[in-house]
């Protein structure tokens, strides 16, 4: 069965070019013009991805995102306009998988989608089997970092963290001692390689200090000048 892509765009022109290449590529698609349909029929229908521009009417692309969040599990691609690193920081916090930023060469967009589609696919059959058992808690002085929960804690007072700030944390702390480089925290809490916007790494970073560091008064996720970020044991 072909896999199914919702396009919202509401540029009608760039919204049929897509649906055209899509097609061409073997895709089911479907299309919205703007915010509200786009979520009635992502909340409607099944979709395998959903394309999703960030400038539209009606409702925002970021706002259909986060209400989607709530209901259900699809991936999103975000379409921005925009070239700034925090609009691409709020867009993967509130849940998309991937960004592109238009103008975008098609190829690259066909691209992305195909590693989209095999990781959701990978995903999904890892979930089927039971997982392998790993450490559920990890602690660094008095910080408490609980896997299954969700949740982290210091000195027994709990800690916010967005979901890409907390599976960064996680790898740190299950790679204590390690220097990890930029390019392998962005794979790792973006699934996949990411060339070039290891930036987006320092953001995270910068998030963890000022609600961990700053708050409590410790240092724990160090800078290692040209190599990378490291929390070393206490
Ligand atoms: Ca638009």
């Amino acid at each position: 069965m072909a896999a199914r892509i919702l396009v919202v765009e509401d540029e009608e022109k760039l919204a049929r070019f897509l649906e055209l290449e899509l097609i061409h590529e073997g895709y089911e698609v479907e299309k919205a013009f703007d915010g509200r349909s786009a979520l009635d029929k992502a909340l409607a229908e099944d979709f395998d991805l959903i394309l999703l521009d960030v400038m539209l009417p009606q409702l925002s692309g970021m706002e259909v995102l986060r209400r989607l969040q709530h209901e259900k599990s699809v991936p999103v691609i975000l379409l921005t306009a925009r070239d700034a690193v925090m609009d691409k920081v709020a867009g993967l916090d509130a849940g998309a998988v991937d960004y592109i930023t238009k103008p975008f060469a098609i190829e690259e967009l066909l691209a992305r989608i195909r590693v989209v589609m095999k990781q959701h696919f990978r995903q999904a059959a890892a979930l089927a089997p039971a997982a392998a058992p790993q450490e559920d808690v990890l602690t660094w002085g008095a910080l408490r970092y609980d896997e299954k929960r969700h949740q982290v804690t210091y000195g027994g007072q709990e800690i916010v963290l967005s979901n890409r700030e907390f599976l960064m944390l996680g790898i740190l702390l299950r790679n204590k001692d390690l220097v990890l480089s930029r390019e392998t925290l962005l794979e790792k809490v973006c699934g996949y390689e990411y060339y070039g916007e290891t930036n987006i790494v320092d953001v995270y970073v910068r998030h963890l200090r000022a609600k961990i560091d700053e708050v409590f008064g410790v240092r724990m996720i160090q800078t290692v000048r040209g190599a990378g970020y490291v929390i070393r044991s206490e």
